[in-house]
């Protein structure tokens, strides 16, 4: 029996179409092979939401996102809609909007080194051996979205006596927030190595105390899963010095931003790394680039974060684990037999073979 899901499309911006037609295709054809198939419906948001509507997230966009089984998203922006006017509608209020009107609390950045791409990494062949870990962020908690005022101070008090502006952003987690982030680490935790890196700056913000208190009360509840604390400034250093050693990492908001930044560059390319975001219902999977507007429309780009955001979707979204199991094999053994899009093609590797997006896709597809 064939299974169905629906699937909204929102190719976005720049090579946002190009890339997003490869995960469509994919995602047709290792479904013919599982007894999966997909309706579509296709949406705009972001420049192109602007363009047609005034508007970068229209309500017929959150509608049919919410009506769906999940969101495939590629990428929004570029230079015709940068404006620092306050007053004019931008393309990431989109991204923003839709992730929060979807409660999609938390985001799995998954930071993986395919073996023919090693030479691509900004670190040592040897340093990235084995390197398999998923980057657990909280999304809509902590620091950037904790209260916040710029005011002017005229005492100056506290700061040497001088007046002048001050400003405060306040990092805030309730407890039902952590639990519910650290519950989904170490769920997903348990479809992979089974250890979780709970990083925190537990010596000295009280939100982090509060952090590593819960963390244990959930791994209390998971005894089959280990858990490792770990401050943020050691993870930061640890990343780079023995990054095998991580799992699953689970953080807070903006360590999560910056610690899964730093990761990416393990694996060689942005254009390689796929996430996912997820909450309580529909949830909505991404490449981890932009719109890269200098590449648009010239057939170039590499869709394989689009292609992995596709297993990811499988993997979270249908618990279709086999399928999204033939999706990785297919990347990997395309890499492994020299095919490379422009972004991954090494200058000293002779036998790398240049190839373009659609090309891409059809070399995945002829893997599957
Ligand atoms: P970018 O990620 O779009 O591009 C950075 C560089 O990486 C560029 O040289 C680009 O050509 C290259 N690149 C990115 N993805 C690639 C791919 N799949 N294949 C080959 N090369 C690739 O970042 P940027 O240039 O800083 O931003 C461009 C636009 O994208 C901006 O408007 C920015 O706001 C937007 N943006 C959107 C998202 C999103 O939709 N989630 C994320 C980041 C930036």
């Amino acid at each position: 029996m064939t299974t169905n899901y629906s699937i909204c499309l929102l190719p976005g911006d720049g090579i946002g179409p190009e890339i997003i037609a490869e995960g469509r295709k994919v995602l047709d054809a290792v479904g013919a092979k599982h007894g999966l198939s997909f309706t579509y419906s296709e949406a705009l948001l972001g420049g192109c939401a602007i363009d047609a509507t005034g508007t970068a997230l229209p309500d017929e966009t959150l509608a049919a996102a919410q009506a769906s089984d999940a969101v495939l998203l590629a990428a929004v922006g570029g230079p015709k809609w940068d404006t620092t006017d306050p007053a004019k509608p931008r393309p990431e209020q989109g991204l923003l909007g839709i992730r929060k009107a979807l409660g999609l609390y938390a985001n799995l950045r998954p930071v993986r080194i395919f073996k023919a791409l090693a030479d691509a990494s900004a670190l040592k062949p040897e340093v990235i051996d084995g390197v398999d870990m998923l980057i657990v962020r909280e999304l809509t908690g902590g620091l950037y979205f904790g209260r916040r005022e710029r005011f002017y101070d005229e005492e100056g008090c506290g700061a040497g006596g001088a007046a002048g502006q001050r400003a405060y952003d306040t990092l805030e987690y309730s407890e039902y927030e952590i639990e519910r982030i650290v519950r989904h680490a170490f769920d997903t935790a348990r479809k992979r190595s089974c250890r979780v890196h709970s990083i925190d700056k537990a010596n000295v913000l009280e939100s982090s105390r509060l952090w590593r208190e819960v963390a244990h009360r959930v791994a209390a509840d998971y005894p089959d899963v280990e858990i490792v604390d770990m401050l943020v400034d050691n993870a930061a250093m640890q990343l780079i010095n023995n990054p095998a050693q991580f799992d699953v990492a689970v953080t807070e908001n903006m360590f999560g931003d910056i610690l899964s930044d730093e990761a990416s560059m393990l694996a060689g390319s942005l254009g390689m790394l796929a996430s996912a975001s997820l909450g309580d219902g529909v949830a909505l999977y991404e490449p981890s680039h932009g719109s890269a507007p200098d590449i648009a429309g010239k057939g170039i780009a590499n869709p394989l974060a689009q292609i992995l955001s596709v297993e990811m979707m499988l993997r979270y979204s249908f618990d279709k684990s086999e399928a999204a199991d033939d999706i990785a094999r297919a990347v990997e053994a395309v890499l492994d037999e020299g095919w490379r899009t422009g972004d991954i093609k090494q200058v000293e590797t002779p036998a790398d073979k240049l190839i373009g997006t659609v090309q891409m896709g059809d070399l995945v597809v002829s893997h599957l």
